[in-house]
């Protein structure tokens, strides 16, 4: 799997936006997703001229396939690298 594939996987199709960064349907967290797929083809610049796109995730627990902005991800122990050095936040 390469979470930035330019082709989207067809699992995201049927995505729903999730506003909370986990499941919206059974709660699991991000580290519970089977599939990962990063739309940085095409970002959208925040009020803040930061960068931030689509972040899809297939749930390992209940195969729901849903998606938040990266920039209503948590806070990590990378927050803070610049974007552009740290291109795989997740180490996938
Ligand atoms: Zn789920």
């Amino acid at each position: 799997m390469n979470p930035f594939s330019p082709v989207p996987p067809s699992w995201t199709e049927s995505a729903v936006h999730a506003h909370q960064f986990d499941c919206p349907r059974c709660g699991a967290a991000v580290n519970k997703a089977k599939s990962v797929w990063i739309n940085r083809r095409s970002p959208v610049y925040t009020e803040a001229h930061r960068r931030k796109w689509q972040e899809f995730y297939h749930c390992g627990e209940c195969e729901t396939a849903w998606w938040a902005w990266s920039s209503d991800r948590p806070p990590t122990e990378w927050s803070g690298a610049k974007e552009d050095e740290n291109p795989n936040p997740f180490g996938i």
